[in-house]
């Protein structure tokens, strides 16, 4: 076991799988290095094992990811070529709020030979706090699950004009086509794009003073957002005969008797699983998670939450997970396509 340790990098060559070993603050990088062939072993596809029957010995996998259709820095594509590199076999692309990168993304993973599952990160609230639920959407969307969608845009958009309408208080003409100029596409735009506009217009020096003057919480410019209820999202995924997954739990700065109020909510709405890894997490509150998972009977899911090259994360940067009795969620039977090897079928969005 390679502890202590992350595979930070790997050869390009998708024939050798040798890591570039670099220490780590924690965690080790899952990659098939562990498990598939050196140079000179006699080569079975690596691209078409099936998932690990438990989560301690999953390699390969990443089922948390975003591109530039939310605020990711990488095209669907080049985001699939990274996967591919660095050898995840099975991945989702999870962007916030949309679906518009999957089309992309599942036509790059077919032709590489990945799996990839069609899913997006949902906005919603719980008791006043945002949760972030990813859907995975095996079997593609409701009719439902499509006007949710508008719904989550409509209120990104309105958040939007109302950041510019007050900023144009403090001298930011056309606020919101200098955000969206400084978004460079046409994703939903987020404070930091105003932040951006406010530093180039030369109303701030950087963005840090851009947030602390007006754009953080309690500024001018922080509006907030009416997210729908977390039962309602949930209904959504349901419809669509997908799987409910609670996104990053250990994040949310709640205790862990909160934690079971809110799994218990969401397992009354229907929900069926949540993140046991999201990127670096402590170990200690990782194996007690895992048994608050397993207590609830929810399945788990592993992802890095990977945004941009260069950072901290990678595709497939995860802690270890612990030996438990959580199951993953690839056994759910809704997954059992994706968790196969081979070529990935065609999902209609
Ligand atoms: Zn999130
Ligand atoms: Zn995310």
């Amino acid at each position: 076991m390679l502890s202590g340790v992350s595979i930070d990098r790997v050869c390009r060559d998708p024939h050798h799988w040798w890591p570039i070993l670099t220490k780590t603050p924690c965690g080790v990088m899952r990659m098939p290095t562990e498990t598939s062939h050196r140079p000179g072993d006699p080569i079975s596809d690596p691209l078409s094992s099936p998932l690990a029957e438990t989560l301690d010995v999953a390699a390969g996998v990443d089922l948390h990811m975003h591109s530039r259709a939310s605020d990711g820095k990488l095209t669907p594509t080049e985001l699939v070529d990274l996967c591919h590199v660095r050898g995840i076999r099975h991945m989702a692309l999870t962007d916030h709020d949309t679906l518009d990168g999957v089309a992309e993304a599942s036509e790059r993973a077919r032709s590489l030979g990945l799996k990839l599952l069609p899913a997006a990160e949902l906005s919603c609230q719980w008791r006043g706090q945002g949760i972030h639920i990813v859907a995975m959407l095996p079997a593609g969307v409701s009719e439902g699950f499509t006007a949710g969608l508008g719904v989550l845009a409509n209120a990104r958009k309105a958040r939007s004009r109302e950041i510019a309408h007050r900023l144009e208080k403090i001298g930011l003409e056309d606020g919101l086509a200098r955000a969206r100029h400084e978004a460079g596409s046409e994703r939903p735009l987020g404070r930091p794009d105003f932040a951006a506009a406010l530093v180039t217009a030369g109303l701030v020096p950087d963005m840090p003073t851009a947030f602390k003057r007006y754009l953080g919480a309690g500024k001018r410019g922080d509006v907030k957002m009416h997210w729908p209820e977390l039962a309602t999202v949930v209904g959504w995924i349901r419809d669509s005969g997908g799987v409910a997954v609670i996104a990053h739990p250990l994040r949310y700065g709640m205790t862990r008797r909160k934690r079971d109020l809110l799994f218990t909510a969401f397992i009354e709405a229907g929900g069926e699983a949540a993140e046991l890894v999201s990127g670096y997490q402590n170990p200690n509150a990782t194996f007690d998670f895992a048994r608050q998972l397993h207590f609830h009977g929810l399945y788990g899911s592993l992802g890095s939450d990977f945004h941009y090259p260069g950072g901290a994360l990678a595709p497939g940067t995860i802690s270890p997970p612990p030996r438990s009795h959580v199951v993953p969620v690839w056994r759910h039977p809704a997954l059992a396509d994706f968790a196969t090897g081979g070529s990935a079928p065609s999902v209609t969005l």
